[in-house]
């Protein structure tokens, strides 16, 4: 029961989790872990804004969307919520200062903590996809050594192996799992995308809203379309044009897409009825021919290398080479 607005989508076991707390049982840091995309930030978002409505309201979910809080939290400039993404990075300790950067700074971060609430009530603090270094780690664990009364920090990461775990045994973790197809045309339709448009996206989207809108938004549906056919030329041995998705800005979402055809292939390969990941390409899919165990294993390895090399400077397109040479029906 949630009393006042919640209008996040999925993560329901999150939203379960923080309707059985209270502001006497909710902790001063939680740590929200699960896939991109699956609405981690947006959770964070939400109970933030809930903790900072001024309305009484009986549950600790909600908000009212009218007082004081809710105001400044719709128009970005609730003096008591803080929103941080991507690296905490804390400058020479030597030089005596910080890099000033458009960055988050762990020092700047640890000295926001120890001020006061400016409206009285909590302060809530989000990082998200938090990358800490290590002397950002150490400064950030100062915060935890005294954490004053009022404060929340949320820390979201979809690389739990990245969280020191320093940091992480003092918060507490909660899970977010992949979104459903349903749940993410719910979240399109926010966004005003509606109809076959949505369908689509959802359905190859792997549980990941962020991905579904890229799809639709920012031109990664060309991306996507380049490499299922290169893909597809490949695996029978053709004519594989990469020219449409081995570019530097689109090789990582490119490889991301052959990745998920070749996991699909191997699963029909190997029978039975699993679920497929690229749904909208099964028939082509069931006519490539299967190929031996090893073979498959050899495609998903060098897949494998290739996702590392990508993250090098070798050109994309021989990237690409490297893995239609492993996709080929030739290859022993
Ligand atoms: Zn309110």
């Amino acid at each position: 029961m949630i009393d006042g607005i919640f209008d996040v989508v999925g993560a329901a076991g999150p939203r379960t989790f923080f309707e059985h707390l209270t502001t006497a049982t909710l902790s001063h840091g939680y740590l929200f872990t699960g896939p991109q995309g699956s609405g981690k930030k947006t959770f964070a978002r939400a109970l933030g804004r809930s903790l900072l409505c001024v309305t009484p309201k009986r549950t600790l979910l909600g908000w009212c969307g009218t007082c004081s809080g809710c105001t400044r939290i719709e128009a970005g400039t609730h003096p008591d919520f803080y929103f941080a993404e991507g690296q905490l990075k804390i400058g020479d300790r030597d030089g005596g200062g910080f890099h000033e950067t458009e960055e988050t700074t762990a020092r700047d971060l640890v000295r926001q903590l120890s001020l006061h609430s400016y409206a009285g009530g909590k302060r809530v603090f989000v990082l998200g996809d938090a990358d800490f270094t290590r002397e950002a780690a150490n400064a950030l664990l100062k915060f935890f050594e005294e954490p004053p009364a009022a404060v929340v920090l949320i820390v979201t990461t979809n690389a739990l192996g990245r969280v020191l775990p320093t940091i992480r045994s003092r918060l507490v973790e909660v899970t977010f799992p992949l979104l459903s197809e349903d749940e993410i045309v719910r979240i399109l339709g926010r966004h005003g995308i509606a109809g076959d448009d949505a369908l689509r996206a959802a359905s190859i989207a792997n549980g990941s809203a962020t991905r579904a809108l890229a799809y639709l938004i920012e031109g990664e549906g060309a991306t996507r379309d380049a490499a299922v056919e290169w893909f597809f030329a490949a695996a029978q041995g053709g004519e594989a044009d990469a020219s449409g998705w081995a570019t530097r800005p689109t090789l990582e979402a490119g490889l991301e897409t052959v990745k998920t055809l070749a996991r699909d292939w191997i699963a029909l390969g190997l029978g039975g009825s699993v679920p497929l990941l690229a749904r909208d390409q099964r028939a082509r899919l069931e006519e490539l021919p299967a190929r031996e165990p090893a073979a498959f294993v050899r495609m998903l390895s060098a897949i494998g290398d290739a996702e590392r090399i990508a993250r090098t400077n070798v050109s994309p397109p021989l990237v690409a080479d490297l893995v239609r040479m492993a996709l080929a029906p030739s290859s022993r």
